[in-house]
């Protein structure tokens, strides 16, 4: 059994992908972070444009084909039902030519009737 993009022990279709095709709604911002740490890999831009808050969305979203994400870790998250805002700090790796890269960020959430965007994140 293989693990979901995210990270999670649990397959893709059980976990991120329900998100990313709308058969279901992130109940935390973790779980909104993950779905788009998983859509940053498959280079799905329709659902990171749409998980993004409208104040802060930008026209669209440039994938460079030569980076390669393999690794979410998840420092630390709070934010879930019934809060309005949420954070999630976290740790990306990725490979460009076979050179492994990390990006630590802290991002913001918003929750608005009962769905999560991605709001900004500062890299540490
Ligand atoms: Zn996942």
């Amino acid at each position: 059994m293989s693990n979901c993009f995210c990270g999670n022990p649990t397959l893709a279709e059980q976990c991120c992908l329900p998100l990313l095709k709308g058969t279901e709604t992130a109940s935390s911002c973790e779980r909104l972070m993950r779905a788009r740490y998983t859509a940053y890999a498959l280079k799905d831009e329709s659902f990171l444009l749409a998980s993004w808050h409208p104040s802060t969305r930008p026209p669209d979203v440039p994938f460079d084909p030569l980076t390669q994400w393999f690794e979410l870790k998840i420092i630390a998250s709070h934010g879930g039902e019934p809060d309005t805002a949420g954070e999630v700090e976290f740790i990306a790796k990725f490979k460009q030519q076979g050179k492994a890269y990390k990006m630590h960020e802290r991002s913001q959430f918003i929750q608005e009737q009962g769905q999560w965007f991605y709001l900004d994140g500062a890299i540490m």
